[in-house]
């Protein structure tokens, strides 16, 4: 009840039947899903084995039911705390399973010290050409590895980012993380030929949209579920290629956290902040 309270404007449920359901209320506004099953940090290796097998059975759910969904997975669902080995096993064991069944896998970016070995899994994952990337534009990194990124070929998920990292690594300011944003967009329309722009920032859909006139890549806008789905459906109405993401699980407290304090501006208030501390 509480965690329904708090969390269930943003997450389907606590099972796969949840997220399918979500999926196709999705799917009848004309946008695709990207299903995620809610977990991260995860130091047992049971729970590793239940979340890969979750996600077999969800890509069967998403295809017998003729569901329009991607899948998207967090390195540290698959074991990258525990056995990097193991993570890369897993991997590569649900994105052969979902390209047998004609599905697209992401995988999220988690907190800067991941970043690294989630780029490094992505590039196992290439060969099998149904695989894509998160990249956040808080980091001062990012241009460097879109730059690597588009040299693979890649198909990448621009986001602001969502953890809390230090300001030697990622801009403190909320506005210099939008303009970074703003460039590294530039960058995607220039250097890659399919891409997702996932923020709900109107000013910088706008932009996208603008760009895309000129330079006519395969845009897809992605936002989160809960937040702006009205404007993602206009969007979706007006011919664009649109995705929500959409979590399910019973692990739902960190993702609800970090809603919660992106919720109202509250992380401006605390990039502020951060700045003032700073100076
Ligand atoms: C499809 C998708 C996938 C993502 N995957 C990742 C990932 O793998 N790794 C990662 O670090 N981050 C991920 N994120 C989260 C992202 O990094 C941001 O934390 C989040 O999208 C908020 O940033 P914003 O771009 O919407 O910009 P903001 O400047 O935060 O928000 C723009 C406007 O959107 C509205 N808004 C934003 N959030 C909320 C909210 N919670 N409640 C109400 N209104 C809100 C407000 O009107 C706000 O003014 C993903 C986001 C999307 C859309």
């Amino acid at each position: 009840m509480f965690e329904k309270l708090l969390a269930g404007r943003w997450i389907a449920g606590p099972s796969i039947q949840d997220g399918i359901k979500i999926a196709k209320k999705v799917n009848a506004n004309m946008a695709s899903a990207i299903l995620n099953y809610l977990g991260e940090d995860i130091n047992d290796m049971n729970d590793v084995n239940a979340t890969v097998n979750l996600y077999l059975k969800l890509i069967d759910s998403i295809k017998s039911m003729k569901i329009n969904a991607d899948i998207s997975l967090k390195p540290t669902e698959l074991g990258l705390e525990i056995d990097k080995e193991v993570m890369k096993q897993n991997y590569v064991k649900i994105v052969k399973y979902a390209k047998k069944k004609g599905i697209f896998v992401w995988l999220d970016m988690e907190q800067a010290p991941f970043v690294d070995d989630t780029i490094a899994l992505y590039k196992i994952g290439l060969p099998y050409k149904n695989v894509g990337i998160c990249i956040q534009a808080y980091l001062r990194r990012s241009l460097s590895d879109l730059r690597y990124l588009s040299k693979l070929n890649s198909t990448v998920r621009l986001v602001k980012g969502a953890y809390s990292e230090s300001p030697k690594i990622a801009f403190p300011s909320w506005a210099d993380v939008t303009a970074n944003y703003s460039s590294l967009m530039e960058y995607l329309f220039k250097n890659f030929s399919k891409f997702t722009i996932a923020t709900h920032d109107n000013s910088l859909i706008e932009k996208a949209l603008g760009l895309n006139e000129k330079y006519k890549k395969e845009v897809t806008y992605a936002m989160l579920n809960g937040i702006r789905n009205k404007y993602a459906y206009r969007l979706a109405a007006e011919g664009n290629k649109v995705s929500i993401y959409v979590p399910f699980g019973t692990a739902w407290f960190k993702y609800a956290f970090r809603r919660l304090r992106e919720e109202g501006g509250a992380r401006r208030f605390v990039s502020i902040l951060a700045n003032f501390r700073q100076n």
